[in-house]
């Protein structure tokens, strides 16, 4: 008898925490969880990631994409805009008055890697070196003795624009960059502070060790040798390396992580995991009166300067583009109206709890890996520095409508309050007065060459940018 009165005690209690208290879940935990479709989108998604290392190619890629599937250039109710090559939009003009606002999803495309330098071709004893300037916050040290693959383009003095993409097949040949062996690096590098372990100027990429083949007594027979066969294969000369823009990414493709393969380890999830996500989002979601946008920029990851980044009047242009094709006309008036009042989400990833290092996390309002899209209130650092900080009703409509369509959804915040920080895209949107929020997939080792992310929040983040088109 008093063991039932106990036991229906803690039923009571049950309640109460559930009444009360803010049940975050393990999204794989979740009763409506469809894991079929999680998997089916997280082997597209892998695919996808795979193809796709740079913001050029993800531009054309999303461009062929949306050609396949009917979409024009710069025309009719369902468009693409695109931005030399680096920049792409997608749109889906609704009914709806302009001046009321359109529904914008922004993410960035372009990922921490390592670009050549202008003048990259030396030798130095007697191997074919180049030489390279590194672009976004990357740790140095987790670039070297690694297979890289070398990806981008090559403007000839003829005008004529040479791809390149060298180290992704199995049969290709990569690159690497050589690192001290641990017997001689005693005083060359086991004091020194993690940033300075590995010199800029010594992220050197090995490219060859073949003499050019002649009797003549030459100098830097082995750069020649390289130059030659660039020369044959690309018709490029040492010259054409000024108009050049070629990077260096992980040769690997994506994998899946862990006995039950639940995660998903690939180069650049910062942000073409979102970048995908919206992509899918805007496709598949239901058609209804309201503007539908997704903006995919470049230059986030060193601060959305340039005329391709989040900070360029892009945005303004396609915003110009949809009165065109809906009103036949544009009114400056209406235009400036739509930017104000137009609802977005900077679709940008946050960095998870690691179980190793608990120690930057603050547990409580840190995003866990499996527990859904992250939404991120505010970015910054230092005391919100230069964030954005969305506000408390925005933030409401948002939860509501994530809820109501049971999306697996947390909240996160990066870091401890004085730990570091971070900024996004939000910001840039949110000058245009502009209600924004950020959210994303939560990573593990961010801007790594391998960076983790949970298939669960990978489709969350779909099924959360699709619900805010749809129910928002
Ligand atoms: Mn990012
Ligand atoms: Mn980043």
């Amino acid at each position: 008898m008093k063991e039932k009165k106990k036991n229906s005690k803690i039923k009571k209690f049950k309640k109460l925490q559930i009444k009360l208290g803010h049940n975050n879940q393990n999204n794989w935990e979740m009763d409506n969880l469809d894991k079929k479709k999680v998997e089916t989108f997280s082997q597209k998604y892998m695919t996808f990631i795979t193809k796709n290392k740079t913001e050029r190619e993800t531009t054309r890629y999303v461009k062929k994409l949306l050609e396949d599937k009917g979409y024009k250039e710069n025309k009719g109710k369902n468009f693409y805009m695109l931005n030399k090559e680096k920049n792409i939009a997608i749109v889906r003009v609704g009914k709806n008055d302009l001046s009321k606002g359109v529904k914008l999803i922004v993410s960035h495309m372009d990922t921490p890697h390592i670009d050549l330098k202008q003048n990259p071709l030396y030798e130095d004893t007697n191997l074919a070196m180049m030489k390279t300037h590194y672009y976004g916050g990357i740790k140095k040290y987790q670039w070297v003795t690694r297979a890289l693959s070398l990806h981008g383009i090559v403007v000839l003095k003829n005008g004529k624009e040479v791809e390149i993409r060298i180290g992704d097949k199995k049969k290709d040949p990569v690159f690497y960059i050589a690192d001290l062996l641990p017997h001689l690096s005693h005083k060359a590098q086991n004091n020194k502070k993690m940033g300075e372990v590995i010199d800029g100027e010594k992220l050197n990429i090995l490219v060859g060790s073949i003499p050019y083949k002649t009797d003549e007594s030459l100098k830097e027979k082995i750069k020649f040798n390289i130059l030659d066969i660039l020369y044959k294969k690309y018709g490029i000369v040492e010259e054409d390396f000024l108009t050049a823009e070629l990077q260096l990414v992980p040769a690997e493709g994506a994998r899946e992580i862990g006995f039950d393969r639940s995660l998903i380890g690939a180069y650049g999830h910062d942000d073409r995991i979102c970048s995908y996500a919206a992509m899918e989002a805007i496709l598949k979601a239901e058609e209804t009166n309201d503007t539908y946008v997704v903006l995919l920029v470049d230059k986030e990851e060193i601060g959305s300067d340039g005329n391709t980044g989040a900070k360029s009047y892009f945005l303004k242009q396609v915003i110009k583009q949809i009165f065109l094709n809906k009103d036949g006309k544009v009114d400056m008036v209406k235009m400036e109206d739509c930017l104000f009042n137009s609802k977005a989400i900077s679709g940008d990833v946050n960095g998870a709890i690691d179980p190793d290092w608990k120690e930057v996390h603050e547990s409580m309002n840190a995003a866990r890996m499996g527990f859904g899209v992250c939404m991120t209130k505010f970015t910054g650092s230092g005391g919100k520095y230069s964030s954005s900080d969305a506000n408390a009703e925005f933030v409401a409509r948002m939860r509501k409508v994530l809820n109501k369509n049971k999306v697996g959804w947390q909240i996160g915040e990066l870091g401890k309050v004085d730990e570091g920080g971070g900024g996004t895209i939000a910001k840039f949107i949110a000058s245009y007065g502009m209600d924004v929020v950020d959210m994303g997939t939560a990573l593990l080792s961010m801007h790594a060459p391998m960076e983790c992310a949970s298939k669960v929040d990978l489709f969350m983040t779909y099924k959360a940018y699709k619900v805010f088109f749809e129910k928002f």
